[in-house]
């Protein structure tokens, strides 16, 4: 069985990428009065706590979601110039980005940040009663913790947990009944074939249901498969004369580095995209000024940056 715990991530830099585009993905969805169906391909285990064990061993919340709300709460030093000395204030966050950390805060106490929502709590926050979210997780212990966290919301049939392979579940609802959904595929590339199968369920999904939005996340690391995900949606999404949206975020350099003692340190990961089918036409400008601002904040190294290609 897998050993990839969302546990350990929840709330690092690829999360805060994730989220804030889904976020104004559902945003834009939600305005249609026809039911919307939301597939989460793979779902984790909904709810997190980032002072629990998993994400203090791993600290990857520091320099993420936690960096952001350091720098909304600290601004930097006073600098003092030859002039009036300067104060330099806390970020103007663009608008997704503060709908982003305005919807993580809803889930904890005023000025707690204990808790980060995982994909399926932020997708049903932003549901109405009419629409409909499908969750698919396939790890023994997170999908059950997944039921007993949705089982809380007492939302009844609105959200279904399916402890199914999602690449393959998907099929069997494609298309939904109203003719409106998102998928979000969001596997955590454990297994190598992963990268193949997510080309594989798009191709599929887009032969079952062409006018679906599709948010693909993919992690940007040192393999030719990673690399392979945007290109391949890419020739998929022309092929069906789709519009097709890619923004990656890189926090630090991809390169190996070695300590005093000569041993060699792995950069962990050092950057991440989605790419999505059939975007909202409000994502471009949204993220055109979200990308730059999240580079800045959560850069760990001078290789920070962020891209956004698209066709339209
Ligand atoms: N989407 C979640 C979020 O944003 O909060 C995080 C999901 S995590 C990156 C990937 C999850 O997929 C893990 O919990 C893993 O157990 C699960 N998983 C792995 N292979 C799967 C499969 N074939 N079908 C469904 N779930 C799978």
């Amino acid at each position: 069985m897998f050993s990839y715990r969302h546990a350990f991530h929840a709330g690092n830099h690829a999360d805060v990428l994730k989220h804030t585009v889904l976020i104004a993905i559902l945003r834009h969805l939600v305005h249609k009065d026809t039911a919307l169906t939301v597939f989460d391909t793979h779902a984790g285990a909904g709810l997190y706590r980032l002072d629990g064990d998993y994400a203090e061993t791993s600290g990857e919340a520091a320099d993420g979601f936690l960096r952001l709300i350091g720098a909304q709460a600290k601004p930097a030093p006073v600098v003092e110039t030859s002039s009036a000395p300067t104060k330099a204030t806390a970020p103007q966050w663009t608008p997704v980005i503060q709908d982003y950390l305005d919807l993580v805060a809803s889930f904890n106490a005023k000025g707690s940040h204990k808790v980060y929502p995982g994909s399926p709590f932020i997708i049903q926050r932003l549901l109405r009663e009419r629409d409909k979210l499908k969750l698919f997780e396939l790890h023994p212990t997170d999908a059950k913790t997944l039921s007993a966290n949705i089982a809380q919301l007492e939302v009844g049939r609105q959200v279904a947990v399916l402890r199914e392979d999602g690449f393959e579940g998907l099929k069997k609802f494609l298309p939904p009944p109203a003719r409106r959904a998102l998928v979000l595929c969001d596997p955590s590339y454990e297994v190598k074939t992963d990268y193949a199968r997510v080309v594989a369920m798009i191709a599929d999904s887009l032969q079952r249901f062409a006018t679906g939005t599709y948010a693909i996340w993919y992690p940007l690391i040192a393999r030719p498969e990673a690399h392979d995900v945007p290109r391949k949606l890419k020739t998929l999404a022309t092929k069906a004369g789709k519009a097709w949206l890619n923004a990656s975020l890189t926090v630090k350099s991809s390169k190996l580095t070695t300590d005093e003692a000569g041993v060699v340190i792995r950069p962990g990961l050092p950057a991440s995209g989605i790419f999505i089918i059939n975007p909202p036409h409000t994502l471009k400008t949204a993220l055109q000024l979200a990308l730059p601002q999240l580079a800045s904040i959560l850069a760990q190294d001078r290789h920070a940056t962020s891209a956004l290609e698209f066709a339209t």
